[in-house]
């Protein structure tokens, strides 16, 4: 077994040998069988809650205490029905409770592993990426700034590097690494040639052996990393919960003071009194409604991980359905990121490069010798080429690869070994490499053309600049190319300056995503501003936008411009401009804080290390699952696992539905709380016969209560949800109309339910045939309020409003087929106290069900049409 002890104090070649690897990586088939002899790299989870435990929990809730009570006293009263139909309510309401949050808790475990890390290894030679959990000891891995340490690693070779040790050492300030031995008894946080597993690189480049994984490493023995089960809840959900709460306390303190005013002042039956303020407390508290809340979000997180949208922090579901503005980057974003070198222009000519995709197969029109420049965009470069049975593939940084092809196109030999590097930065805008080749020692340098050209001696600046500019405009990225022989063995950083010779600029196209183009339109029209934030030439951003379709293309503020603003000036300025070029991850930060600053709700994306202050400050920080850093991901609410901007919009519908969902749940399930509650508070204060028997309420509630309200989960996307501007940030839910709606229904289910209920009086109906055709009233009513409810944005009067969705049929036709049974079948008779109901009043239920239906959709109608 591959093992080895204290390698932070050993050599590198040391660590290689005892670990038994070469600086090649291991082979294919010595990985697996150490993967078989270690086991995944992968720490040991902590246990969810068990089932039973699970179970158990559902009766820990407000309610099911005050039932159990109820079940108690009707049993001392020998009320043995009650208590059978109570213990049921009981034991239904765990179940249900049970069923949602174990799907919801798959929900959520199913998106964890979507995230999984991956990581770059050399294995027979070649970079691949691997999961991170098929790490072995002995394996070679590429790290860089942002990534997250996927196991103990020694450092072969090590530049600039840097990371944030926190979890492990408690320290947060970044640690310098390099790849001298440290003292063997050095504590974790001063070994600096060790990686460790957990641990955020956060500046640098580096490559380093595979010393320990999974429970072996350092995170690992001390148990670190006990992510805890995350709670399925969101700011609105909280709310919801804690208003529930209030409500069952004050419904149960009302319950109390109507038992004593029963039994003292209006002198009832106390059994039947006890009895009868049960069934109203529960019809009132609106139990069900946390529990479907909760199994809401998590259908919706399920139908954004659908859409490539994964959710990492459950309170971003609600934020992305309100975003007023979305800033986004630009490659691979916008453009598919699959980067083609078309132009070439060298101090000798202009170039057109032919060819397609990552094929190193093209001509160079008009013919020529590009082989300096060639051999700069090959050498300085860290991508690699497959060819997979003539499909040309990628292994790193499409714009690399594309240079690789262009390279392939233009000369022949191009090895070389690598003795030093400075790695990209966007911050420098730059990239250097050292190789020893044919030609001897020579450091190639590409980069952002302001960059490079300024470190060029000799050459007409103000031509080159003009040059590049006019690729730009046509939308390509322009990068130059630049090279200096070198005598030593590192790069000489201080010569950079001014000392390179100029070898040309490329220009690559980049071309916009299709679906991009229909996503910003989609946004326009749902009133959110697409604003694009790049690291790119401001040439190139503006080309690019044009072809998007972006709002406001004719300005575009650079990095320099936004470092010139105040944050007041700024603030004015980002409302009106879209385009970003330029910019640093700082200005990020900034752009995000002037747009809050104008009350707006920002959706932010970002990749890189830098990015992450940006990403956590926004509304819905957006991080890239491709291109994007751990540390980006970890920093972000939400992860696209495509990159691509149409499924921003897509998250954005997808909130909103989600949104919308909650509110339906709760505007279908207040008003029918309150109308159920209400029928029975009204007759008893009346001094009236109930229009129900308390059995039969609790048969409602139980049936009804739970079922219905669950189908809104499942709603899908109303056709008007990205046909609206955005909800004001922070809007309450329980808004003015939400409570005209609770109010206005209740009423309506009152009037209803009496109405029917004196009706079968007057005709001389016995009681329990009236309390009967009130019941089903009752369930027609509340069927008839689901239909309404599920179309908030528009009509329910549509063919595609009234096929509704396979769950609410399901549900309708269970609950119709459940109250046929107990008005007609004699047994249920007996339980419910039931009678059987004359066809001709069936129909007359339905008809009032209807009318029901017909007034508020009017008055829906008429409050849309003042809306609008
Ligand atoms: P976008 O927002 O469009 O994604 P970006 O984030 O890719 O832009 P950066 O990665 O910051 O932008 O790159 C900024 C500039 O740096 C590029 O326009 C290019 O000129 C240069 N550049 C990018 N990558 C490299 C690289 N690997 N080597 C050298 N120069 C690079």
């Amino acid at each position: 077994m591959a093992m080895i002890h204290d390698p932070h104090a050993r050599p590198a070649v040391d660590c290689l040998e005892a670990l038994e690897a070469g600086p090649d990586g291991l082979s294919a088939e010595e990985a697996a069988r150490r993967l078989a002899e270690h086991g995944p790299n992968r720490l040991a989870e902590v246990r969810a809650r068990g089932p039973v435990l699970r179970f158990f929990a559902q009766f820990h809730n407000v309610l099911i205490y005050v039932l159990l009570v109820a079940a108690i006293v009707t049993a001392a009263l020998q009320h043995w029905v009650d208590t059978c139909v109570i213990l049921a309510v009981v034991l239904a309401n765990a179940m249900i409770g049970f069923i949602q949050e174990g799907k919801a808790e798959a929900a959520m475990s199913a998106i964890r592993d979507m995230l999984a890390p991956r990581a770059s290894v050399l294995r027979d030679g070649r970079r691949i990426t691997v999961d991170s959990v098929s790490l072995v000891p002995g394996d070679i891995v590429l790290i860089e700034a942002g990534d997250k340490v996927p196991a103990d690693l020694r450092l072969l070779d090590a530049r600039g590097l840097a990371a944030q040790e926190a979890i492990l050492t408690g320290e947060s300030v970044p640690v310098e690494k390099g790849v001298a031995p440290a003292p063997v008894d050095a504590p974790l946080g001063d070994r600096r040639s060790m990686l460790w597993s957990g641990t955020l690189v956060t500046q640098g480049a580096a490559r380093g052996l595979v010393t320990a994984t999974g429970q072996a490493t350092e995170i690992g023995r001390i148990g670190g990393l006990l992510a805890g089960v995350e709670q399925l809840t969101t700011p609105l959900v909280a709310q919801m919960d804690h208003f529930a709460r209030w409500l069952s306390f004050l419904i149960l303190l009302a319950g109390a003071l109507l038992l004593a005013w029963g039994y003292f002042v209006g002198h009832h039956d106390f059994s039947e009194m006890f009895m009868t303020v049960v069934a109203i407390a529960v019809s009132a508290i609106p139990e069900g409604l946390p529990a479907v809340m909760t199994i809401t979000l998590a259908i919706g997180v399920q139908a954004m991980a659908r859409r490539n949208a994964i959710v990492r922090r459950l309170p971003a579901i609600e934020a992305i359905g309100s975003v007023s503005v979305i800033c986004t980057d630009k490659t691979g974003t916008l453009t598919r990121n699959e980067m083609v070198v078309t132009a070439v222009e060298t101090p000798a000519g202009r170039f057109t490069v032919t060819g397609e995709g990552y094929a190193p197969v093209g001509e160079i029109m008009p013919e020529a010798d590009l082989g300096a420049i060639a051999r700069a965009a090959a050498l300085c470069n860290d991508a690699a080429l497959h060819d997979r049975s003539g499909h040309w593939t990628v292994e790193g940084d499409p714009m690399e690869g594309a240079l690789l092809a262009f390279a392939g196109k233009a000369a022949g030999d191009l090895e070389a070994r690598r003795l030093d590097a400075i790695p990209f930065d966007s911050r420098h805008r730059f990239m250097a490499v050292l190789t020893e080749g044919a030609s001897g020692r020579v450091t190639h340098v590409k980069g952002a053309p302001e960059r490079v050209l300024r470190m060029c001696a000799d050459i007409d600046l103000d031509r080159w600049h003009d040059r590049a500019e006019a690729m730009a405009r046509q939308g390509l990225r322009v990068l130059a190319l630049a090279g200096r022989d070198e005598t030593g063995d590192r790069i000489d950083e201080a010569a950079l300056e001014g000392g390179l010779t100029f070898l040309g600029l490329v220009g690559l196209i980049d071309p916009p995503r299709p679906e991009a183009i229909e996503a910003v339109a989609e946004c326009r029209a749902a009133g959110i501003r697409v604003k694009m934030i790049t690291g790119d030439h401001a040439g190139t951003a503006a080309a690019i936008a044009a072809r998007i379709g972006l709002q406001n293309t004719a300005r575009v503020l650079t990095g320099a411009d936004i470092d010139k603003l105040d944050d007041a000036q700024l603030a004015l300025e980002v409302t009106d401009v879209d385009i970003f070029a330029r910019t640093s991850p700082e200005d990020k930060l900034r752009l995000v804080t002037a747009l809050q600053a104008g009350g707006r709700s920002v959706a932010m994306t970002g990749d890189g290390v830098n990015d992450a202050p940006a990403l956590k400050r926004a509304d819905a920080g957006i991080a890239m699952g491709l291109k994007g850093s751990e540390a980006a991901k970890e920093a972000a609410d939400l992860v696209l696992a495509d990159d691509n901007f149409a499924t921003i919009a897509a998250a954005v519908r997808e909130g909103r539905t989600v949104y919308d969902n909650l509110k339906k749940v709760i505007s279908w399930t207040l008003p029918t709380n309150a109308g159920e509650s209400m029928v029975l508070i009204v007759a008893l204060l009346a001094g009236m016969a109930l229009p129900m028997t308390a059995v039969q309420i609790l048969w409602v509630n139980l049936i009804t209560g739970i079922t219905l309200g669950v189908a809104l989960a499942f709603e899908p996307t109303e056709p008007g949800t990205m046909a609206h501007p955005p909800r004001p940030r922070h809007a309450p839910i329980l808004s003015g109309e939400l409570v005209w709606h609770v109010v206005l229904v209740a009423l309506l289910f009152l009037a209803a339910v009496f109405g029917m209920f004196s009706y079968a009086l007057d005709r001389g109906y016995p009681l329990a045939l009236a309390q009967t055709i009130a019941m089903n009233t009752l369930v027609v009513l509340e069927i008839f309020h689901l239909f309404f409810i599920r179309n908030i944005h528009g009509t329910s009067l549509t063919w595609a409003a009234a096929r509704g969705t396979r769950v609410v049929w399901t549900v309708v036709i269970v609950i119709t087929a459940a109250q046929f049974a107990v008005t007609y079948l004699p047994t249920m008779q007996g339980v419910l106290g039931t009678y059987p109901v004359p066809f001709r009043d069936g129909l007359l239920i339905v008809a009032v069900g209807a009318a029901f239906f017909a007034l508020i959709e009017i008055e829906k109608q008429i409050r849309l049409g003042l809306r609008r």
